[in-house]
């Protein structure tokens, strides 16, 4: 009885909002799950499963519901426990671009995850200075979960940029990819183009939603309901973001 008591009250505490709670986490998805038993049983479960855990890396300018999406359907499929957002500092391949201030993207990104328990978002990248290297972000994300099995989630028109990363040979070491379907983009052959059986393609249901698009509409003041989560409208337009 004590044993329950204790592991239940750290299975409760609520995950940070920087990556590092894969125990807790997925403690309490054991804990919700109805064939999981009694508490033996799901410690039992925990020290022979280590955590599944996806990784969302983005621009996130704005976050938008085809992100979210995507990471739903990838947690579903791969039974993941955990799915990190991670919000790029200074995209490499962005640079001849104006993107919004990370402080603003990492904000709209914790406001649009809040609701799904399995979602939290790291400042990995927007903390650490200088252009991001997504070869960076794997290994930071490694560091805080050493025992994980990482999930790598990326849109099949990002692969061609994967292909272009730097250290591209090593990345494969770090992470499993998933490479979501994505309205408007065409993957043919790039998938082939990636080592065999090193990334997976996968089919969501099609959004076709990009933030430049939701960018646009809102520099033209058209509703961008229902495109972004409630909470992202109404930070769009409470900081004035996307107005020319
Ligand atoms: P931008 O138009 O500014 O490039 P974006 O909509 O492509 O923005 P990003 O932040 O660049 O969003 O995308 C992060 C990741 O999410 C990328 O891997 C991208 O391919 C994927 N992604 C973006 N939108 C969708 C969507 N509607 N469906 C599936 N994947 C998506
Ligand atoms: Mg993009």
């Amino acid at each position: 009885m004590t044993t329950a008591v204790t592991d239940d009250s750290s299975a409760q505490a609520a995950p940070d909002c920087h990556g590092r709670s894969q125990r807790r986490m997925s403690e309490l998805s054991l804990q919700n799950d109805p064939d999981s038993g009694g508490v033996s049983k799901r410690i039992n479960r925990q020290r022979h499963h280590p955590p599944r855990i996806g990784i969302m890396g983005g621009t996130f300018d704005p976050i938008h519901n085809g992100h979210l999406v995507a990471a739903s359907e990838v947690a579903w499929v791969y039974d993941l426990d955990e799915v990190i957002f991670v919000p790029t500092g200074r995209p490499v391949f962005k640079q001849d671009k104006v993107v919004t201030n990370a402080e603003d993207r990492y904000l709209m990104t914790v406001i649009a995850t809040a609701p799904n328990p399995k979602f939290t978002v790291s400042r990995v990248d927007i903390d650490r200075p200088g252009i991001t290297y997504t070869i960076d972000t794997l290994r930071d994300i490694r560091g805080q979960y050493p025992d994980a099995e990482l999930f790598f989630i990326t849109g099949a028109d990002a692969v061609a940029e994967i292909l272009r990363w730097k250290d591209v040979d090593s990345i494969w070491d770090y992470a499993h990819f998933v490479a979501v379907t994505r309205p408007g983009y065409s993957d043919s052959g790039t998938i082939r183009r990636a080592p065999k059986g090193k990334v997976d393609a996968l089919e969501i249901p099609a959004l076709a939603i990009s933030s430049t698009d939701i960018r646009h509409r809102a520099s033209l003041r058209e509703p961008v309901w229902y495109l972004v989560p409630d909470g992202v409208v109404q930070y769009i337009a409470k900081h004035g973001l996307y107005r020319v």
